[in-house]
């Protein structure tokens, strides 16, 4: 399914969505260490012997100091400047398993604007992801893709946003249905301008 989606992504015209964030050998070291050890787990359980392995299920909080969205200015009306940003949590899923790792927590605190808390959790079925609170800006379409290169190795995630308001399925903007989309060219069929995915949205 994760590999499905990252596929159909990948296909896409994606510009700045794709490019990688770097990564060295050690960010992913906690994360190979800890998949080694999930083999070694399963091959002692076939012999009937048991050993326990604590999980990674780790918050991540405080990563890192951040700034609020925008300062109070004294004397200002807010109302004069327009609301153009907002706070989100999203997913990151569908990475291999040796990339969830502190280190790699601490780059997409760097990589997302205003990246507050990163939490690694686990879905219903097991598959990890990475949750992060992060500041977007609603005037620009949703980024759908997370991309990390180490050396030759390129690892894909997607972004699964959580209680997204109307989005256009189009456009990639927050705030407009695809039938309202500005970018709908007269008579044109909706279903079939469809360009975001359903995965863009996070289960709940
Ligand atoms: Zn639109």
């Amino acid at each position: 399914m994760d590999a499905e989606i990252i596929r159909d992504l990948l296909q896409c015209k994606l510009n700045d969505e794709a490019k990688p964030i770097q990564l060295n050998e050690e960010d992913l070291a906690e994360g190979i260490i800890e998949c080694e050890l999930s083999a070694y787990a399963k091959v002692l359980s076939l012999k009937e012997e048991f050993i326990s392995i604590q999980g990674v299920f780790l918050a991540l909080s405080k990563a890192c100091n951040c700034k609020d969205i925008r300062d109070w200015v004294r004397g200002e009306n807010p109302l004069l400047h327009p609301f153009n940003q907002c706070i989100f949590w999203l997913q990151v899923r569908g990475l291999k398993e040796e990339f969830f790792t502190w280190n790699v927590a601490n780059k997409l605190v760097v990589a997302f604007q205003g990246c507050e808390e990163v939490e690694l959790r686990r879905t219903k079925c097991g598959l990890k992801f990475f949750r992060i609170k992060a500041v977007l800006n609603v005037g620009t379409p949703l980024r759908r893709l997370v991309n990390f290169q180490v050396r030759d190795e390129v690892g894909c995630g997607y972004l699964a946003y959580e209680r997204l308001p109307n989005l256009c399925f189009k456009c990639g903007l927050l705030g407009h249905l695809i039938r309202q989309c500005p970018d709908l060219g007269v008579g044109a069929d909706p279903r079939k301008e469809v360009v975001y995915g359903l995965c863009i949205k996070a289960p709940m």
